[in-house]
């Protein structure tokens, strides 16, 4: 009966939600024998007497030889809590700081968020009692603000310094001066080799200490032609191992860029085995092509499902499918088999079209040899690169970027002024920051109001900056507060704060596309998010009505959870949090007047130019715009991806009359036709004039100079 057959093998072959039976939890006694068991672990006395003895020092290991779990660790045990104070550990990670959080309070034998906790945006686990923190470094930058001598601390362990993000090295400026100032106070750097005597110069010739590592050879495979589809290589590449080699040889790690391609390759490689199952059974053989649990790890996924990663179930192979975040912050015992795509999402800004997106690009060969380094931690490993030789040597720089020379800074720039530096650019960075990038987003600020013509604060920019959010989202909520619709724009910006909240999954495409379009409004996304969540509440917030329509429950508890505290944060502040009612057109201009700089016109059929630098765009396929027939002919976008095409994603559609109410210094009006006299803005009809940008603005950079 192959009706019967199919429904065995079709099972959830790899699926973590089977119930196969779990290795138990290990012990207590256990956890402290392979704590034992550390690099670090072996040289924690000379480690703790260079940290006594030196104010800054920098940490090498390898990844795996215990550097973020035991160091912080060690220092509790060894007397470095005195008077109360705290032993905080950044990431530049939120995945990592939960994790790690975890991993360390289990090893104490703590309840996490007493006295080990962690906290990242928007969500905090911390106690009065909480002695060891981890954090994200931006989370710690924003500290910075209130507490600038940060006098909670007694140490800071900056993690993962090789990463180079934004936050850390703007931290590293801070503490130039903070260190000098607070004696007693220690910095450890730690890092996965690279760039280490970078960090002891900046410091002063701060010590290195080394924590001896061991690690297995590891073969490189190279792809002998150029891949067209990685997840559809890496899956061939995963079930070959998988069926040619037996289980007990080891788990496979397969690197991807982001939830789309991770999800993709774990949905294909179960279905090619599942398949691969059913011949076999067919022709009564034998195998373990179903032996295998497929998980996927990246931000955007709850904390219980993140944590299976380093369960093990018996009889089983893993494979976990991951983003850069395996690279170096999280190691997952036993895996022998890497497959690298070669790529990462990097959110990169260009100045030349004064625009941020996010974007697929090359890893570096730096990274490149971490991610295979993965696979010899225990043994001998393999590596396969879904690339060729060629490529690594022709398109992969050999250090990563550092993020502050390939990012928009406006946000950065502006907590800088907040923490009173006057000229930002002369701040001490330890790499400084692509000078024209700079001025544009200082320029960025100055369009938005946040700063003055003499790039001082304003009291706008002083608001703006009180807030966790990109200038954008803070502006739009000071706007709404003045304009009286701050309910409703909370609820925006906390939904844009959140992964993705429609549902699509595989095989129900075309259902839950149909649900999606039931909260559409015509003209928005942004009033399409406010009015999913409206509808949610009214709804008693409930999980099932979630389901129903192809929500995604968790995604809009964070965004519930987000709401509140912003509206804390803006009652404190002593601003308004009223609601419009029923009128959501003043919700529009407020969502206007935050992103005027980010507005395109009409040019064809399902086209917009980018009023700003012409650049042509597409709305995302998701987009509620598409439900309306025509298009509208201007819009505000909240954020530009590129992939093979421009696409904006979330817009709104706004009257062109706002753009010029709310940015006059900027948009001008002419009429499309030659032979028209002087404009009024009271002729305006439609089509005859068209909004374009005045071109004093369109030479900004010769005005930046003089700032
Ligand atoms: P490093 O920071 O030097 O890369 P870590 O301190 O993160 O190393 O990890 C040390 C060891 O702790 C890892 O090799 C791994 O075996 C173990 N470990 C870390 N996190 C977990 C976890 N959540 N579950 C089980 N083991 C873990
Ligand atoms: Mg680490």
């Amino acid at each position: 009966q192959p009706n019967g057959v199919e429904q065995v093998a079709s099972g959830r072959i790899g699926d973590s939600a089977n119930s196969a039976p779990r290795e138990p939890p290990p012990s207590f006694e256990q956890i402290q024998e392979s704590r034992r068991g550390l690099p670090a672990y072996q040289v924690k006395s000379e480690l703790l007497q260079i940290v006594r003895d030196n104010q800054v020092i920098v940490i090498i290991g390898e990844t795996g030889s215990g550097k973020t779990t035991q160091v912080p660790q060690f220092l509790f045990e060894n007397g470095f809590c005195k008077d109360g104070k705290m032993i905080g550990c950044t990431q530049p990670r939120r995945v990592a700081a939960m994790s790690v959080a975890t991993r360390v309070a289990q090893e104490m034998n703590v309840e996490l968020g007493e006295k080990v906790g962690y906290s990242i945006r928007f969500e905090d686990r911390t106690s009065r009692g909480t002695r060891v923190k981890f954090m994200t470094d931006g989370l710690l930058l924003r500290e910075t603000l209130v507490d600038p001598l940060l006098d909670k601390y007694s140490c800071i362990i900056m993690d993962e310094a090789h990463e180079r993000t934004l936050s850390t090295d703007i931290l590293f400026g801070i503490f130039k001066d903070l260190l000098s100032r607070r004696r007693d106070l220690k910095l450890i750097i730690t890092s996965a080799t690279m760039d280490a005597n970078r960090f002891s110069n900046f410091f002063g010739a701060a010590p290195q200490f080394t924590i001896p590592g061991r690690t297995f050879p590891v073969e490189v495979v190279y792809s002998r032609s150029p891949v067209s589809d990685y997840v559809e290589s890496a899956i061939t590449q995963a079930s070959k191992i998988h069926l040619a080699t037996p289980i007990t040889s080891g788990d496979v790690l397969i690197f991807m860029t982001g939830k789309e391609d991770i999800e993709a390759t774990c949905s294909g490689l179960r279905s090619r085995l599942s398949e691969v199952q059913l011949r076999r059974t067919k022709e009564n053989m034998n195998d373990h092509a179903e032996s295998i649990e497929i998980l996927p790890i990246y931000s955007a996924l709850p904390a219980d499902i993140q944590g299976k990663i380093f369960h093990k179930t018996l009889g089983k192979r893993k494979v976990v499918v991951a983003t850069n975040i395996a690279e170096t912050s999280l190691t997952v015992d036993g895996i022998r088999y890497v497959i690298d795509c070669g790529y990462s999402k990097l959110k990169v800004y260009s100045p030349q079209i004064g625009l941020d997106s996010l974007r697929m690009a090359p890893i570096s060969l730096a990274s490149a040899n971490q991610r295979s380094g993965r696979a010899g931690r225990t043994g001998p490993g393999i590596a396969y690169r879904l690339y060729t030789e060629d490529t690594a040597y022709d398109d992969m720089y050999t250090q990563a970027i550092p993020e502050i020379q390939r990012t928009n800074l406006s946000n950065t720039l502006l907590l800088l002024k907040s923490l009173g530096v006057r000229d930002p650019l002369k701040f001490p960075f330890i790499d400084p920051p692509n000078e024209v990038t700079a001025l544009f987003s200082l320029f960025e600020l100055w369009a938005m109001g946040a700063l003055d013509n003499l790039g001082n604060l304003t009291q706008l920019g002083t608001e703006m900056a009180n807030f966790p959010l990109q200038p954008a989202l803070s502006k739009m909520l000071l706007i709404a507060s003045q304009n009286k619709c701050s309910e409703e724009v909370l609820t925006i910006v906390s939904m844009l704060s959140v992964p993705q909240v429609f549902h699509r999954p595989k095989a129900r495409e075309e259902e839950s596309d149909q649900a999606r379009s039931r909260f559409f409004v015509p003209e928005s996304d942004h009033l399409t998010l406010l009015n999913v969540y409206s509808q949610w509440k009214a709804n008693q917030y409930s999980a099932k009505w979630c389901k129903r329509h192809f929500l995604q429950f968790k995604s809009l508890q964070r965004a519930r959870d987000i709401r509140m505290q912003l509206c804390r944060s803006m009652e404190r502040q002593g601003l308004y949090v009223e609601s419009s009612g029923t009128d959501w057109s003043i919700v529009r201009k407020c969502i206007c007047s935050a992103y005027a700089q980010q507005a395109a016109k009409i040019a064809g059929l399902s086209k917009y130019v980018h009023l700003k630098n012409g650049l042509e765009l597409r709305l995302h396929p998701t987009s509620a715009l598409h439900g309306a027939g025509d298009l509208p002919p201007y819009i505000v976008y909240h954020e530009l991806l590129l992939t093979t095409k421009e696409y904006v994603n979330i817009v709104t559609a706004v009257d062109p009359l706002w753009l010029m109410e709310y940015e006059p210094l900027f948009y001008n009006f002419t009429r499309r036709s030659e032979n028209d006299g002087d404009l009024d803005i009271s002729d305006h009809k439609g089509d005859e004039l068209d909004l374009c940008l005045k071109s004093w603005a369109i030479k900004r950079a010769n005005l930046l100079q003089n700032m």
